[in-house]
C-alpha cells in the first residue's frame, strides 16, 4: 500500500476530505505535441484535472508570510478554510513562461499524487488570472526559524529524535512514490501549530526519479546537498542522471545533525567552501563528543560518501523509532515503596528492550561494514 492510501479512512480524515471535496488529488497533463523528439519543451499547453483545481471566487489572499525564488507565500483562506497560497512568478519571456509553467504544472502533479500526515497537505491550485497552489497553512513557523530562535540552547532529545522521524517518514513516502526531494534542509520544513510535529513542504525542486532531465548545480543550498549533485568528477555535460534517492539521505543526515547539535553545518564556511569540503575532502560537520554511538551511527551512515552504502528511509525510520525506545521515560516519582518496586520493573523492562534494540543496530552495523568491505571505495 502507497503512503497516499494509507493515510487515508478513519473518521477525522475522512470528515477533512470532506472538506476537501472540490480539489480530490489527480493528475496535471501536458500536451504530448508541446514535447519535441529530443524530450524538450517546445510549447506546453498545460492543463490541470478539473478536480484539482481551485475556484479563485473562493479564494482570498491575506498577509506575506514568505518568500521563495520561484514565488511568494501568502497568509489566505479558501472558502471557510485558513490556508497558505503560494503565488509563482509568471516570467517575462515566452521560453520562461513556457519553463515556470512546465515548473508548475510539475509541482502541482507532486503535490496531489502524495499524501502523508508528515507532508503539507495539497488543497488545489488554479492558473489564471494567477498560477496559485494552495495548501493547508503551518502556522509553526520553519524548523529554521525555530532552531535559530532557542539558540544556544538544544532540542530537547526526544523532541529532536521524534521530529527527524517526522521527517524520515515524510521521506520515505516520497520515495515510495518515485519523488527525489533534493532540496531538504530546515527551511523546507514547517512545524505544526503545536509545534510538536514537523511537516516537510515545498515540493518545487523535486522531480519524479524516471526523468532524466539534467538538473543544474546551483539548486538548493550546497551544505545539505549530497555531493555527487554538484561534484564535478560525476557531473559532465549530457551526462544522464548520476544520483538516485540517496542524496535526500545524505542531506537528512545534515538535517539531523542539525537537530541535535543545533549548529550549523560547516559552520563559518561560506556554501561555496561546504560544498568543496564535502565533495574534494570528504569532510562532514563535527560530530559532538557526548552524542549517543547510536545517532552518531545513524548520522554517519546517512552522509558516507558512497549512495548505496547510505541506508533507506524506511531503515533511517526503524533505526530511529528503535532508539526513541531505548531513551528512558521521564523519572518516575519515588515517595513509596510500591513505586521503588515499579520503577525498578520498568528499568529492568527497559534495560531488556535497550539490549534487544541495541542488538538491532548491531546487526545493521555488521550489514554496513560488510557492504563496505565487497565495495571498497
Ligand atoms: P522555491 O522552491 O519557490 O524557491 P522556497 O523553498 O524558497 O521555494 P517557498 O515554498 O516559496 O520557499 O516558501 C517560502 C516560505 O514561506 C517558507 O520558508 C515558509 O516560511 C513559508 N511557507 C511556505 N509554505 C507554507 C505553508 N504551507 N504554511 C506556512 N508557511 C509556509
Amino acid at each position: 500500500m502507497s503512503c497516499s492510501e494509507r493515510n487515508r479512512g478513519g473518521g477525522e480524515e475522512e470528515e477533512e476530505r470532506r472538506h476537501e471535496q472540490p480539489v480530490l488529488p489527480r493528475s496535471v497533463e501536458m500536451d504530448p505535441n508541446s514535447v519535441s523528439r529530443n524530450g524538450s519543451i517546445t510549447a506546453p499547453q498545460l492543463t490541470i484535472d478539473e478536480n484539482l483545481l481551485v475556484d479563485p471566487k473562493l479564494l482570498f489572499i491575506g498577509s506575506k508570510i514568505g518568500e521563495g525564488a520561484h514565488g511568494k507565500v501568502y497568509q489566505g483562506r479558501y472558502g471557510d478554510r485558513i490556508v497558505a497560497v503560494k503565488v509563482l512568478h509568471r516570467g517575462s519571456t515566452y521560453e520562461e513562461r513556457a519553463s515556470l509553467e512546465n515548473r508548475f504544472a510539475r509541482e502541482v502533479n507532486m503535490m496531489s499524487r502524495v499524501k502523508h500526515e508528515n507532508l503539507v497537505k495539497f488543497i488545489g491550485a488554479c492558473k489564471d488570472p494567477l498560477m496559485v497552489i494552495v495548501t493547508e497553512l503551518l502556522p509553526g513557523m520553519s524548523l529554521r526559524r525555530y532552531l535559530v530562535g532557542i539558540r544556544p540552547g538544544k532540542l530537547d532529545l526526544h523532541v529532536a529524535v521524534k521530529f527527524a522521524i517526522d521527517i524520515a517518514r515524510a521521506m520515505e513516502c516520497l520515495h515510495a512514490n518515485g519523488i527525489i526531494h533534493r532540496d531538504l534542509k530546515p527551511d523546507n520544513l514547517l512545524l505544526t501549530a503545536n509545534q510538536k510535529s514537523v511537516k516537510l513542504a515545498d515540493f518545487g525542486l523535486a522531480r519524479e526519479e524516471t526523468v532524466t532531465e539534467m538538473m543544474t548545480a546551483e539548486t538548493g543550498t550546497y551544505r545539505w546537498m549530497a555531493p555527487e549533485l554538484y561534484s564535478t568528477v560525476t557531473l559532465r555535460q549530457g551526462e544522464k542522471k548520476h544520483y538516485n534517492n540517496k542524496v535526500d539521505v545524505y542531506s537528512f543526515g545534515i538535517v539531523l545533525w542539525e537537530l541535535l547539535t543545533n549548529r550549523m553545518p560547516f559552520e563559518g564556511m561560506s556554501n561555496l567552501q561546504a560544498a568543496y569540503a564535502a565533495a574534494f575532502k570528504q569532510e562532514r560537520p563535527s560530530m559532538p563528543e557526548n552524542i549517543s554511538p547510536d545517532l552518531a551511527f545513524i548520522i554517519q551512515s546517512c552522509w558516507v560518501e558512497d549512495p548505496n552504502l547510505r541506508p533507506s528511509f524506511s531503515q533511517i525510520v526503524r533505526m530511529l523509532n528503535s532508539f526513541l525506545f531505548t531513551l528512558s521515560p521521564a523519572p518516575p516519582s519515588l515517595d513509596s515503596d510500591a513505586n521503588d518496586a515499579a520503577a525498578s520493573n520498568e528499568n529492568d523492562s527497559m534495560n531488556d528492550l535497550s539490549a534487544r534494540t541495541r542488538g538491532k543496530f548491531a546487526f545493521i552495523r555488521q550489514l554496513f561494514t560488510a557492504r563496505k568491505t565487497k565495495n571498497p571505495q
